[in-house]
Order: structure tokens, then sequence, then C-alpha cells
């Protein structure tokens, strides 16, 4: 049953912008495998002309992901990366654009080695304190891109405090909401004009799909990403709509507990004699956990740290050591997985970059996934040693 924004988060997870298939009575979401629709004269059809432009499927995927971030307009990708090429594809050359300087390395990658050779310059910017952004802005900036929780070290950044900087200056603010999903956070509720994701991670949550989205409530910039969404054609194809979809029905019991294990996962690192620095937004003494507590439900299952002993042979001794946790890049899935930021997820980082932003070599990154939390707990102390 079609649902609107009035019903609670959990309802709208399984019932938004999905309806029982008009022909069959299906519940669940056909997959529109086709590439054409049938018209009855040239220009009469039913709203699909060419799947590229419109698909079923993803229209409904694309409803759905507006209503859970609470806004009015979806819009899917092939990837993340794809939705994040579509975002910057609204810049012009001599656009200047500031951007949080802890962040995925590919939002990083292809900013520095894509767009920059546009003419577009990118200020990569600590925003722990927003206030830090007003220095760099001048007649060309266009757009404030940030990632929060970031993208390994679990720095928060006051969307709010961004927002009116954005609208005081008329810049779009751009939030990457990967890590902390519709569930622990929704940015346009705090000023955001795009909300991205890497569906890939907790949307599908299953580790069998990668997909991106873009959230707006703004209908003429709506307008502009759906024109480039068609024009540079980096769609999904049905079937991942149709994972994608699947994915949101449980992403409120799955991220309950990818919160819960991540809690008493930090918490146990934290104490561990072994361990060095723990990095999880949810400890009271994180920099910025009053604003964490203000914008977000919860704290999510990422967590990042390092060992006392702070060798690189020590590092790879854990990464090869954890059994349940697999070693591997992406996050956001069922099962537990483990990283190593500075040569997988962030190898594309030059390491000076990277170290000045205190992202050093010898940090692992968890994803916490759903398991028992004390078979994972027995897991990694069994690697720590
Ligand atoms: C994975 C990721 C991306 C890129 O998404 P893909 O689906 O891999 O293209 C962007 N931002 C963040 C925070 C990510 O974790």
């Amino acid at each position: 049953m079609a649902t609107d924004n009035k019903h609670k988060l959990a309802t709208r997870l399984i019932h938004a912008g999905v309806s029982p298939d008009p022909s069959t009575g299906a519940i669940m979401t056909p997959i529109y495998q086709t590439s054409t629709y049938v018209q009855d004269a040239p220009g009469e059809h039913k709203g699909y002309e060419y799947a590229r432009t419109q698909n079923p499927t993803r229209k409904v995927l694309q409803d759905a992901l507006a209503s859970i971030e609470n806004g009015k307009y979806g819009l899917c990708f092939g990837s993340g990366m794809a939705a994040t090429d579509a975002v910057a594809k609204l810049l012009m050359p001599g656009d200047e654009v500031i951007v949080s300087n802890d962040l995925y390395g590919g939002t990083y990658r292809i900013f520095t080695k894509v767009f920059a050779n546009y003419g577009i310059k990118f200020h990569f910017i600590d925003m722990s304190n927003a206030e830090n952004i007003r220095q760099y802005i001048n007649s060309n900036t266009k757009m404030i891109w940030t990632e929060t929780p970031t993208n390994p070290l679990l720095n928060i950044v006051d969307i709010e405090a961004c927002g009116k900087i954005a609208k005081e200056k008329k810049l779009l603010l751009v939030v990457d909401n990967t890590f902390a999903s519709p569930y622990l956070q929704n940015p346009l509720d705090f000023g955001a004009d795009i909300v991205l994701h890497s569906a890939t991670k907790y949307l599908g949550g299953h580790s069998d799909v990668v997909h991106g989205a873009l959230i707006m409530n703004d209908a003429a910039l709506e307008e502009k990403l759906r024109f480039i969404q068609n024009s540079c054609g980096a769609v999904p194809g049905p079937h991942d709509c149709w994972l994608v979809l699947r994915g949101i029905k449980t992403l409120h019991v799955r991220m309950q507990r990818h919160c819960e294990n991540g809690e008493t996962i930090a918490k146990h690192l934290r104490n561990h004699p072994k361990v060095g620095k723990v990095y999880w937004c949810g400890f009271e003494d994180h920099p910025n956990h009053a604003i964490a507590k203000k914008q977000m439900r919860g704290f999510g299952g990422m967590i990042s740290f390092t060992l006392k002993d702070d060798s690189l042979d020590a590092t790879m001794e854990v990464l090869k050591k954890t059994k349940l946790f697999s070693l591997a890049e992406s996050l956001g899935g069922v099962e537990s997985l483990i990283g190593h930021p500075a040569s997988m997820t962030h190898g594309s980082i030059p390491r000076e970059e990277r170290i000045k932003n205190g992202l050093v070599d010898s940090l692992i990154r968890l994803s916490v996934g759903i398991e028992d939390v004390n078979d994972l707990i027995d897991d990694l102390n069994n690697a720590i040693g």
C-alpha cells in the first residue's frame, strides 16, 4: 500500500513508493527488465518512452528514497560515484567548491583527477568547525560538499551550521549521507540541498549491489539533475534498483543492530590494553559529540582504531588474523568487514595529504555487521592478541 510522509520512518521504509502491480496485484515491485515501451501513436504513451530516461522499478525506488530522506525527489545512479559525477556536472569552468578534507577517497579522486581538469577548483578544508568555511568563499564559490560522519575518521560536521552559511551565500550544500543512512540522519531537515548516497552500503545492506542516489527538495534542482541523469546515462539497471528497494525494507532493523554492536565494540576496543586511539562518534568525549547528538538518532557501526604498537607490521597482523571480520573494501553490509584505509579505500589520496588530516598508515577501519556481538569481540581479541 502506498504511504505518505505522515507515516513514521519504519512504515515508510517498507511502503513508501510501493503499490501492488496494477496488472497482477503482485505485492513486490516487478523488475521491469525492458529497454523500451510501446506507444499507441507517436508521443502517446503511459509516461515511459525509453529505459535510460524512465523505468518503473527505478521510479518506485526513487520515490521511496525521497520519502525516507524527508525529500520530494529521488534520482538513482549506477553507483555512488555516478551520483557524485552528476552533482559535479552542475558546475562550470571557473567555479569553486569547498570540500571537507576527511572524505571518501573516490570523491577526492574524481574531484582532483577528473573535474579539476575541467577548470573547477576544489578547496579541501577542515569542517569540524563550520565557520572555517567562510574564509574560502569568494564570488566563484558555488558549492559546499561534506560528508558526516566522515570516512574513515568519524569526524562530525555540523550540517545545520553549513546550511546557514550555504543559504546566506547562495551556495548549494551537498551532504554525503552514506555512513549514517536515512535511519540515523536526514540532512535535508538541517538545510542540505542535495543528499547523496552510495546505496552500495547501508541502503542495499547485503553487499550484493553497487548503486547511488541523490535526494532533494527543490524542483528546479531536480530538473537539472534529472537532465544530467538522462543525458549522461549513468543509470542503474532495474534489477539493481530492485535489490536496493528490497534492502531498504529492513534498514531500520539492521541499523538498530549495527548501532548496538558498534557501541559494544567501540567501548570494548577503548578498554583494550593493546588498542591506541578509537574513533567513534558515540563517545561523549568525541570533539563534536554534541553535534552528532543533535543531528543523528544513533551513532552507527563504523569504527576506526589504531594499536598502541602503531608499526605497519602489527597493523597488518590484525588485518590478516580476523576471521569473522573479512578483509575487504566497502561497508554497511550485514557481515562485518575490516579494512586498511591507507592502502585500500583511501589509497588514492597522496600519503602526505592523508597524514596531515590524521589518516595514519596504522589506522584500521571496521564496518561492524549484525552478527552476534560476542563472536565479533572474540574475533577481534584473537586478532589483536
Ligand atoms: C562507497 C562510498 C562512495 C562511493 O560509492 P560507490 O557506490 O562505491 O560508487 C561515496 N561516498 C562514501 C562515503 C562511500 O563510502
